[in-house]
């Protein structure tokens, strides 16, 4: 057992209260993160539950990737959080920026602002997937799956160039598209 679970386990064994975090995602997650407080999935059983200040939170739940315009909040409302407190990335693109990695308003993961104690992938991840990574976090069950190392492919389609672009019949389309 790691020491971050050690000490998971003895500060937050009995409960474990939740702010939900939302930097610029697109509502997916926060759908499956809501989806786990409801009484389906029922996680306040296990003393998890949602608080609306960071200042009585022990976790950040955060979605999306961090923001320029975001950014800044985050930052406080993490701030404002008492320690001993840990911070729970939350799908592709609180993990690792997602598909907006690489656009001008995203500076990339959650990492990019605030120190992230656990990842949990998935464009959403399932209601099962989110209650996993907290029990496993917690030391509650063992983790099941290996760790794999990725490595950004190339992608499918080339990064924007103007000089490809032409007009055709009024509309402006992408020249090299029929090579796709
Ligand atoms: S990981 Fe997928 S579902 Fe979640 S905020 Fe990003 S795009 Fe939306």
């Amino acid at each position: 057992m790691s020491i971050l679970q050690n000490l998971c386990q003895q500060l937050f064994k009995r409960s474990l209260w939740v702010y939900h975090a939302n930097s610029g995602g697109c509502n997916g997650c926060d759908i499956e993160v809501l989806n786990v407080l409801t009484p389906y999935y029922d996680v306040e059983r296990f003393g998890i539950k949602l608080v609306g200040s960071p200042r009585h939170a022990d976790v950040m739940l955060c979605q999306g990737p961090a923001m320029r315009s975001t950014g800044k909040a985050l930052r406080r409302a993490y701030e404002a959080m008492p320690a001993p407190k840990l911070v729970f990335a939350i799908g592709s693109c609180a993990c690792g920026g997602g598909i907006w990695h690489d656009t001008y308003s995203v500076l990339g993961p959650v990492e990019k602002i605030l120190p992230v104690s656990y990842y949990i992938p998935g464009c959403p991840p399932r209601p099962e997937a989110i209650i996993y990574g907290v029990a496993v976090a917690l030391g509650v069950v063992d983790k099941k799956s290996a760790p794999v190392k990725f490595k950004q492919m190339e992608l499918a389609i080339p990064r924007y160039h103007p000089e490809d672009l032409k007009e055709e019949n009024g509309m402006v389309v992408y020249q090299k598209c029929e090579k796709i």
